[in-house]
């Protein structure tokens, strides 16, 4: 009976603890589970915080990718003065401050030095055998911001536009020189020396030649401001800036300078000019920043522009 007594509360008390002990690996497997639970949390945040530390690498590949295609290569319409021209209208007004026929060693780094002073960026149209001549000039300029662009090889109007083949050669050859100086840095811009105007000489050859230019993916683009330091007798520095106020009169200004040996007044006038701009509300850009897509024009030529993209 003992047997019976201590049978029966036995079981009970260690039926309870049995009961006490079964409990026992039920808590453990709560616990555990518990503790996949919060590791399992863990590892989900673990991943959010990873996640949210890859953050800042995501809108620098974005905005890569909206700088790659900031303009997207010519096409169609290649005119980027009249693509310059349309982005009236939104609140900021743009100059763009460029430079012809250099680099050369007397002038461009003067020039450079002003730039560099007021914080403004620019774009150089290089002749090609200046960039063999000065290429550590060039670099310089690449290295500091600027754009550098295409203005043919020579400069010589009867060689450059005697034959379409002519034309190219010598813009391809200088586009190599300019890619080699700045890498995947390059937009495909060209300034015809003398201008793109349906006037004067070589002018049918210049109209036939914008389109053999847009097959070629490159725009071209004139100017609707100006020192007026191509002249042929040295223009005063206080001529030079009055030039530029008289014709700075739209929103969005290409300014056409020369930084070639014998404009010797220009870097001197320059720094006058960028602060009377600056004045006017100006702020300055290189050509390749262009707000392409600012308007219903620039939707338009988005859409066109989608198969290329
Ligand atoms: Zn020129």
């Amino acid at each position: 009976m003992a047997n019976g007594y201590y049978d029966t509360p036995a079981p009970r008390k260690g039926g309870k603890r049995r009961r006490n002990a079964g409990n026992l690996p039920k808590i453990l497997i709560l616990i555990c589970i518990i503790a996949v639970a919060v590791i399992f949390c863990k590892l989900i945040f673990g991943r959010g915080d990873k996640q949210a530390s890859a953050d800042p690498v995501q809108p620098q590949q974005v905005q890569e990718v909206k700088k790659e295609y900031n303009v997207p290569p010519a096409a169609e319409e290649n005119d980027l003065m009249k693509i310059v021209r349309e982005e009236q209208g939104s609140e900021a007004k743009i100059c763009y401050l460029t430079f012809d026929d250099g680099p050369t060693k007397d002038v461009t780094p003067k020039v450079l030095d002003i730039l560099k002073k007021y914080d403004v960026p620019a774009t150089f149209f290089c002749l090609g055998k200046m960039l063999d001549a000065n290429r550590d000039i060039a670099e310089r300029a690449h290295s500091e911001g600027h754009l550098l662009a295409n203005h043919s090889y020579n400069h010589d109007y009867n060689k450059l536009y005697a034959t379409s083949e002519s034309f190219m050669e010598e813009i391809e050859k200088t586009e190599g020189i300019i890619k080699e100086i700045c890498g995947d840095d390059v937009f495909r811009l060209m300034r015809f020396p003398g201008g793109s105007y349906n006037s004067g000489d070589h002018a049918a050859e210049k109209q036939q030649y914008k389109k053999v230019l847009a097959d070629a993916g490159y725009y071209y683009i004139d100017w609707n401001c100006l020192n007026g330091d191509a002249e042929a007798s040295l223009r005063d520095v206080d001529s030079l800036v009055a030039k530029v106020k008289n014709t700075a009169t739209e929103d969005n200004i290409v300014v056409l300078m020369h930084d070639a040996s014998a404009k010797k007044t220009t870097p001197d006038a320059l720094g006058q000019i960028i602060e009377y701009l600056k004045g006017q509300g100006y702020e300055f850009r290189r050509l390749d920043e262009v707000d392409y897509y600012n308007n219903d024009k620039a939707a338009a030529r988005q859409k066109d522009n989608s198969i290329i993209l």
